[in-house]
């Protein structure tokens, strides 16, 4: 791999790794994945916004086929999880059986490796969110 890419890389990597989304600079909304205008209030100047990665499951569905490349985790379940910073983001849910799901469960981030050839020749990170642990 050419060493050209490898900033590209880390940048996609450290996105991901850290559920960096933006925060709009005009009426404070939090957003993730970052746009290019608020949909808020159509503000275009944001500041960066790391989230905390917890969140609840709003609602989900359990998938039995799925893409090359993600298939040996079938079936699994994929989620929108309401952040508790208010957005909503599609994410997989890991640690957690197929039909155990439930609306309203809390969760939090991890990272785990989506693929091992992502679409820069790299191994590809992602986040999924597994139920959050209660003490
Ligand atoms: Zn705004």
């Amino acid at each position: 791999m050419p060493e050209t890419h490898l900033p590209q890389i880390w940048r996609l990597r450290d996105q991901r790794y850290r559920l960096e989304g933006a925060q709009c600079a005009a009426c404070g909304e939090k957003i993730f994945p970052a746009k290019e205008i608020c949909p808020n209030c159509k503000g275009d100047q944001f500041t960066p916004y790391v989230f905390s990665g917890r969140g609840e499951i709003y609602s989900y569905s359990v998938m039995y086929q799925a893409p090359h490349g993600f298939d040996k985790d079938l079936p699994y379940t994929v989620a929108l999880v309401k952040l508790a910073e208010g957005p909503i983001i599609t994410a997989q849910l890991t640690d957690i059986d197929p039909g155990e799901a439930e609306i309203g469960q809390l969760v939090e981030m991890v990272t785990r490796v989506l693929g091992e050839e992502g679409e820069l020749g790299a191994i590809e990170y992602g986040y999924k969110f597994r139920p959050l642990l209660q003490s």
